[in-house]
């Protein structure tokens, strides 16, 4: 299959491995900021094949994962008013809540569906007027055109029944949280690649500048992330910093203007609480004026909300490269895909799930 078996060659992957070893001399600390990537590390046993000295951490792109238990809560609030329909992705009805998940609302007898588009949710909302429809839009950049392309859509039919309850975060400023946090340990990044197929590359050149450090668009192909470990190892070694993309087939430097376009017409920048992280100052996109009667939030009032994160969770230093999962004292104890503590280990890209399924140790 042109564009995957070559990126799956094994004779390709020992190539790079052994350019890894030869290069790689001092201990370097590399993040991988998607949670896609660090399934497709573990799944590839890359973690185990590179030399000690270059160690990988994972980092908070799993949108699941940092979309706040407040969020969760709000939905399972809507989802429990009558003639409402919640929609949202798969793994988002597992997210545990503070005493239960999404699922566990629809067995309750709430009307909760799974849908793969925010366009389906616009779809189930003109197939019910008589019903307000909500689509819980979460996710990074990824994520933002679509759901933005469907508000969009709402307001141009006047859909007065659709709404949505919106987490969209973005990764550059999450970089520069980690990069300025006191426990840093991260020199070099992995950026992910349909993160900046969105938005090309350019914007993590002021970051890569600002904290001098290299910053490589990466694929999720064996060979793809071996290529892009290799060039920030090469960087690194070097002691250069600066942006460098590995994901030539895919990643350009100004991505993709339209997409870029339809996000910036209905979102707007603003502070945005991460879970298990806290708040991070501009890293969140929310609707703006001019399509607030689409804010979820704001059209449905569920009075005050007082989440209760599981005290044994600690998600957020996982999510922040300071914890390996395998270290998490709870981890295939009181913490296990079916009996998750944080949305870490729900997610099929969090990594305390990879960490479960593919059985590693620290
Ligand atoms: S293993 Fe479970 S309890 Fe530990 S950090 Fe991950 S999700 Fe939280």
């Amino acid at each position: 299959m042109k564009f995957i078996d070559e990126y799956r060659d094994p004779a390709r992957a020992r190539a790079l491995l052994d350019r890894i070893r030869q290069i790689a001399r001092r201990e370097w600390t590399i993040m991988e900021i998607c949670g896609g990537q660090t399934h497709s590390i573990m799944r590839n046993g890359i973690d185990q094949l590179l030399p000690p000295n270059v160690r990988l951490v994972h980092g908070p792109g799993c949108p699941v994962c940092v979309t706040p238990l407040e969020t969760i809560e709000r939905a399972l609030a809507i989802a429990a008013m009558p003639d409402t329909i919640l929609t949202s992705f798969g793994d988002m009805l597992r997210v545990p809540g503070s005493d239960k998940d999404l699922f566990m609302a629809r067995s309750e007898g709430a009307d909760v569906r799974i849908v793969f588009s925010p366009l389906e949710a616009l779809q189930i909302a003109r197939d019910h007027p008589e019903k307000e429809v909500v689509f819980l839009a979460v996710g990074f950049e990824t994520t933002a055109p679509a759901n933005a392309m469907a508000v969009r859509q709402a307001a141009r039919e006047g859909l007065s029944n659709f709404s949505e309850l919106v987490s969209q975060v973005m990764v550059p400023p999450a970089m520069r949280a980690i990069l300025s946090s006191p426990g840093n340990r991260v020199q070099g990044f992995l950026a992910a690649g349909h993160v900046c197929a969105i938005m090309g590359y350019e914007e993590y050149e002021p970051v890569a500048a600002e904290f001098g450090v290299p910053v490589v668009p990466a694929g999720f192909e064996p060979v793809d992330l071996l290529d892009g470990i290799l060039k920030v190892v090469e960087m690194l070694e070097e002691g250069r910093s600066g942006v460098v993309n590995a994901y030539g087939r895919v990643v350009s430097r100004e991505g993709n203007p339209e997409a870029r376009r339809v996000m910036q017409e209905v979102f707007e920048v603003a502070d945005r609480p991460w879970r298990g992280i806290g708040v991070i100052p501009q890293s969140g996109l929310v609707l703006r004026r001019e399509f607030e009667i689409f804010d979820a939030e704001k059209r449905f009032d569920v009075g005050h909300i007082a989440p209760q994160e599981s005290p044994l969770c600690r998600s957020g230093e996982v999510l922040q490269g300071h914890l390996k999962p395998s270290d998490c004292p709870a981890i295939g104890r009181e913490c296990t895909p079916q009996t998750p503590l944080g949305a870490t280990m729900v997610s099929s890209e969090g990594a305390c799930a990879a960490y479960y399924r593919y059985h590693r140790k620290s």
